[in-house]
């Protein structure tokens, strides 16, 4: 495809081309079906097969030990806000945040909706430039979880180990950075992301829980945004996102074809040291947001020396094919999103541009 855009968008973000490709073949008539996947029912056995296949491959990507149920529920990662309170919060215990950033923090006000919560550790009077160390955190032994953001979206800042929690719940919500690398998931109780940055389409979250913490909540929760409904119907209890599910899997697949989460890690260490080289030998004219050591693999935060030069640097990148540059609005500057499925030759040209825009400006 000649027009393709470099696509930096935070999410909604890039798909494979070779999934786009692939789906746009069988979105008329999937398999020989005389129909559409899209126009079959969620019980019959073609949707069924596309919804198992992506369940294992999820496992078996991110090597999942047993003992996990993974689930795909809609509402996004948002919904997980309060699902995760809902559910696994006891009464008269507190759940413990670790406030790194903007989704850290939309996290844990909505948690005050359900119950007490704490703080286990936080980089706010940094401008949450950094993940704090492990080292840092300090919570009660009888708090109902810890909950962490292994990658906040919108600084661009990424946990590079977490923390072995002993017998407390540790959850993470990975929703900009699920299968950037491999992980040891069973560090955590509760995994969850929503697809939309770097595992698919929007429209499924997925939601990755120790089966020991699967209860009816003590207290009344709706049918839909209880884990023990999900788990037990496999996550057909009501009709699922068919469509993103079966792209999620088209996705995995390519992922699969790829290298797993460790080919993944390669390719976007690769793609980050590039953007980062150039930010660091520009003498001061790019100035990377987070600190060195907190740098997210996924989202490339950077600021330039005034507002204006760096609407200027948006608006060449857009004449020149980019999109999504421009920083989320809350902290401003520039923000390149860089997730799994942004090709090198994306990353390449805009190093390019970069290195032009230096040149000519400074
Ligand atoms: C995007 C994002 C969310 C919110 O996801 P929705 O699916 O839009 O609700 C939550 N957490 C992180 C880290 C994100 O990047």
């Amino acid at each position: 495809m000649a027009n393709r855009a470099f696509n930096f968008n935070a999410g909604p973000a890039a798909l494979p081309l070779e999934v786009l490709e692939k789906v746009k073949e069988q979105f008329v008539e999937f398999e020989n079906n005389g129909m559409s996947l899209m126009e079959m029912s969620h019980r019959g056995p073609v949707y069924e097969k596309v919804h198992f296949e992506a369940e294992a491959l999820i496992r078996e990507l991110l090597a999942i030990p047993e003992g996990y149920k993974v689930l795909f529920i809609q509402g996004g990662a948002s919904t997980q806000f309060a699902m995760i309170p809902l559910n696994l919060v006891q009464p008269g215990k507190t759940a413990a945040y670790v406030a790194t950033g903007s989704w850290a923090t939309k996290a844990i006000q909505e948690a005050k909706l359900f119950g007490e919560t704490s703080i286990a550790a936080s980089s706010e009077g940094d401008s949450y430039k950094r993940i704090p160390a492990i080292s840092e955190l300090n919570y009660a032994s009888d708090v109902a979880y810890l909950h962490l953001t292994s990658n906040e979206t919108i600084e661009g800042t990424q946990w590079k180990e977490f923390p072995d929690t002993g017998d407390v719940t540790l959850i993470g919500d990975m929703s900009s950075d699920i299968l950037c690398r491999p992980i040891d998931v069973s560090k955590f109780g509760v995994i969850y992301a929503g697809a939309q940055k770097n595992l698919g389409p929007s429209g499924v979250t997925i939601v990755i829980i120790r089966e020991d913490l699967i209860a009816k909540p003590s207290v009344a929760v709706p049918t839909m945004l209880r884990y023990d409904t999900h788990a037990k119907a496999d996550s057909l209890y009501n009709t699922p996102p068919t469509f993103a599910i079966y792209m999620m899997n088209e996705v995995l697949k390519w992922v699969k074809e790829n290298g797993g989460a460790a080919g993944m890690e390669v390719r976007n260490q690769e793609k980050a040291n590039l953007i980062y080289d150039v930010i660091d030998s520009s003498n001061g004219f790019y100035r990377g947001f987070a600190d060195a050591d907190s740098r997210s693999l996924m989202n490339v935060t950077f600021t330039l020396a005034s507002e204006e030069l760096e609407k200027q640097f948006i608006k060449e990148s857009e004449a020149r094919g980019f999109v999504g540059l421009k920083g989320h609005r809350s902290v401003g500057g520039l923000r390149a999103s860089i997730y799994n499925a942004v090709p090198l030759e994306s990353v390449q040209a805009l190093v390019s541009l970069m290195k032009d825009f230096q040149n000519k400006n400074s």
